[in-house]
């Protein structure tokens, strides 16, 4: 399996895993059919999943169109149907999804939405986070509590700290300044805001990032409770 980061509209990213023995391939998050199509076509790449982490329009915008042209299949949650378009297998929490071979267990994280999960490929041990946790960020609460926000964070805190971490935007640079400003001393932090420059002035995605990172420097992650998380959060809302 490989992992291509297909950047869409301002500042997404949707991520083709392709099986190299096949050229079958699962796209996450289509915020746009067209980058993906161009993708696709060049490289011959049969696109038989499309994978929702969420049904904001920035990670469902291309189902439509992708699932007309190649016959594709919708994954997403069993209690987002009503606003995940053209969904058609619906999982849920702590589920094993397995199709060929592409096998991922279902990780229900609310917080941004009610119905956010993520899909975390154990064998290949990357996981698709969605817009709950960003690289030295996490997502807005819109529809869930903070209480739900924490958890979620945590189950995803406790996965192998090897794990890479594909997040639904490209929003690093931005949350470094909020951690480092609330953490000035972390060494690993300083550090990874010193690559994390060298990658986009070489106009490289940060991502993928790891659990191990994350733990070091997102600050979002180091709250020791659900206290200081909320305060953090209302903080950033206004950063
Ligand atoms: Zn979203
Ligand atoms: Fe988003």
């Amino acid at each position: 399996m490989k992992v291509e980061i297909i950047p869409c509209l301002q500042d997404n990213y949707s991520y083709l895993i392709i099986d190299e023995t096949n050229n079958d391939a699962c796209i996450v998050d289509p915020s746009e059919a067209k980058p993906v199509i161009n993708f696709i076509e060049k490289e011959k790449i049969n696109l038989k999943y499309i994978l929702n982490t969420h049904h904001h329009f920035d990670h469902i915008g291309g189902n439509k169109e992708l699932k007309r042209k190649y016959n594709s299949i919708v994954v997403g949650y069993k209690y987002d149907t009503g606003r995940i378009p053209e969904i058609n297998i619906l999982v849920e929490d702590n589920q094993i999804w397995k199709r060929d071979n592409f096998e991922a267990k279902i990780i229900h994280i609310p917080g941004h939405t009610t119905g956010h999960i993520s899909f975390y490929f154990f064998n290949e041990k990357i996981i698709f986070t969605g817009d709950t946790l960003f690289s030295l960020g996490c997502g807005k609460i819109f529809e869930g509590t903070y209480e739900e926000m924490f958890a979620s964070l945590s189950k995803i805190k406790n996965l192998p700290e090897d794990t890479k971490i594909y997040c639904g935007h490209e929003y690093t640079l931005q949350n470094s300044k909020f951690c480092i400003e609330h953490d000035p001393q972390n060494l690993n932090l300083q550090n990874k805001i010193i690559k994390i420059k060298e990658k986009l002035e070489n106009n490289a995605p940060t991502v993928p990032s790891t659990i191990q990172d994350e733990k070091e420097c997102n600050i979002f992650l180091r709250a020791k409770n659900v206290e200081s998380f909320s305060k953090l959060r209302d903080l950033k809302d206004n950063f």
